[in-house]
Parts: structure tokens; sequence; C-alpha cells
């Protein structure tokens, strides 16, 4: 099947783009955004800056039309998802977001209910709009870099005005292998600096947050993990202080090994987690700490 990918260049999002894009075609096409080279072996690759969803739906439009593409593959971002839905409404597409799997035989797998159970699509009306959730999908090797052409974007309704760079601290959480994360069970903002010392002793360790946490106001909300917040696959994921609400499980549905530590024996975290410990968590992150300080 004729295949698009609209990706930012960014080689994790793009490797497990290329990935996705086997279950439909040999080597699909690619609109990158960004600047710099394309790394992967594309059939044909269209490159443009502009970086705002709105501006772009109207020239993805016209491509897509003129070139048939019948699966237009993105990430599941925030931009990825500000230029899904309105390119489908725009071209009367199906659209399916937050893709963890294809079959086989080309069926789409995604969460529902909160990462309760798992739903099954398939599209019969083309084309299909398909976001995919990172992480959920191997990474190709994207050997080689394909030359591009400049995709053509007439001015779009919206103006970049200001941009504000958040201070990225470390590694980003989706890529992290271990992630600490607390929850209001923590007490305190100033409890958190435990929990970075503690990941700060992992090479891809990084610090996460549930909602609770964050609606007190003691983490920023681009730490937040879940539902309304990041999706995120560790090898090892560390919840302290946090209940295990179905929103916060829906964001780490792919986290391979759960720990939890919480002084309710009853709470929900505990049927996801493979290790536990029922006690106030005070009594066992400094203990964790100084055993990695003497490990490292
Ligand atoms: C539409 C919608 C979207 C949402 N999206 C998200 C989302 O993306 N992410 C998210 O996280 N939530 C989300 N929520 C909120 C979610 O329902 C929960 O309210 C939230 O996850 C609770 O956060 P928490 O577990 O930190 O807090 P709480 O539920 O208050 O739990 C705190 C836990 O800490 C334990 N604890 C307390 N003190 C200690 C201690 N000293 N040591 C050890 N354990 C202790 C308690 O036993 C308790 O289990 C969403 C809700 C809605 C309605």
């Amino acid at each position: 099947m004729k295949t698009l990918i609209v990706e930012i260049i960014e080689p994790n999002r793009l490797g497990e783009l290329m990935t996705a894009s086997r279950k439909f075609c040999d080597q699909p096409d690619i609109v990158a955004i960004g600047t710099g080279d394309i790394p992967g072996s594309y059939h044909v690759a269209y490159q443009t800056q502009e970086c705002i969803g709105a501006n772009l739906t109207a020239s993805l439009g016209d491509l897509i039309k003129t070139n048939g593409y019948e699966i237009v593959l993105m990430s599941a971002t925030t931009l990825g998802a500000s230029i899904a839905g309105p390119l489908a409404i725009l071209l009367s597409a199906s659209i399916i977001t937050e893709a963890t799997g294809i079959t086989d035989d080309s069926m789409i797998e995604r969460p529902i209910y909160g990462g309760k159970a798992v739903a099954r699509y398939k599209a019969d009306t083309w084309p299909l709009i398909l976001t995919i959730r990172r992480k959920y999908f191997e990474k190709d090797t994207l050997n080689g870099q394909t030359s591009s052409i400049p995709l053509p974007v007439s001015a779009g309704p919206v103006k970049l005005v200001t941009e504000k760079i958040e201070k990225a601290e470390g590694v980003p959480l989706e890529d992290a292998e271990v992630i600490v994360t607390g929850g209001r069970g923590m007490g305190g903002a100033e409890n958190f600096s435990m929990l970075k010392d503690m990941a700060g002793y992992f090479p891809k360790g990084a610090v996460g947050a549930s909602r609770g946490a964050v609606d007190e106001g003691w983490v920023s909300p681009s730490l937040q993990i879940g539902q309304t917040g990041k999706i995120v696959a560790p090898s090892v994921y560390f919840a302290i202080g946090v209940s295990g609400a179905s929103q916060h499980l829906a964001g780490i549905a792919n986290a391979k090994c759960v720990v939890a530590i919480n002084k309710d024996e009853e709470a929900n975290i505990f049927k996801r987690a493979r290790f536990g410990l029922v006690c106030d968590y005070k009594n066992v992150i400094p203990e964790i700490v100084r055993a990695l300080r003497e490990e490292s």
C-alpha cells in the first residue's frame, strides 16, 4: 500500500515509524520536518521546516491526494495529534490514533478504557491516518540517508510569535530505561530530590510523576505520566507513593518491570507491579540510594 510517513527528523521516532510502515509497504515516502539529513532509505523524501501542524494540513492534504497515499503514518506526539485530526477531516479519511500494534493482516491495535483492554480495528476506506504510540515498535536501524525535495507550504493560519525552550534535564521520559516516579504520597516537592538522586545512578534514568503530584504543584506537568501525560516504556518503573489509578497505568502499559512502594497494601499499583514494598517510602528510598552509591 502506498505509505507516507510524516515526522520530525529524529532517529528514534523515524526508526519506529519505519518499522510500522513495513506492515504496509517495502519502502515508504516521507515528509521530514526540520533541518539536516534524513536518516533511512525512503522512496521519495519531502522536507519542510514548518513545524506547526495547522500550517501543514493543507499542503499535506494536497500531497496525499495528488500521490494517492493510502496510509499516512506519524507518531502519537503533540505534533502528530495536531496534524492527524485536521488532516482526516480535510480528506474525509479514516483515522486511528495511538496505535500500539499492527498485526500481519493489517489489524490496528490500540488500548481502550484507559488501558484496560485492547481494541482491534480494520480500516475499509482510504487514506487511513494512523498515529502510533512511541516505543511500541522496535526501532529500524535506518541505514543510509535520503536526499529530499522541498515540500511547498503556503502561509498558514498560525504564526509563531515566541518560543520558550523548556529546560530539559537528563534523559527524556520517553527514552528512559529506568523511571523513578513519585506520586502524591511523596508529601512535598522537596522529597522529589531523593528520587532525582536515585534516578541519577541509572545510565538512562529519569524522574516522573503522577498527576496527583503535578496537581499539588510539586513538579512540572512535563513529568506527568499517564493518559493525559507521557506514555513511557522503560525496562524498570519505580512507582513511589502512587496509588495506581487506571489513568496513570495507561501511561505505563508497556513498562517491563514495575516496582511499587506504597504504605497501603490495598493500593491498586500492586496489581500491576512485579515487585512491591508495603512501607513508608522514607524508610527505603534513602537505603536504596545508599546501596546504589556503594555499587557505583
Ligand atoms: C480524565 C483524567 C485523566 C487523568 N490523567 C492522569 C494521568 O495522565 N496521570 C495520572 O497519574 N493521573 C491521571 N489522572 C488522575 C488519576 O485518576 C489519579 O487521581 C492520580 O493518578 C492520583 O495520583 P497519585 O496516585 O499520586 O495520588 P493518590 O491517589 O492520592 O495516591 C497517593 C498514594 O500514595 C500512598 N502514600 C501516601 N504516603 C505514602 C508514603 N509515605 N509512602 C508510601 N506511600 C505513600 C498512598 O497510600 C496512596 O496510594 C487523570 C484523571 C482523569 C479523570
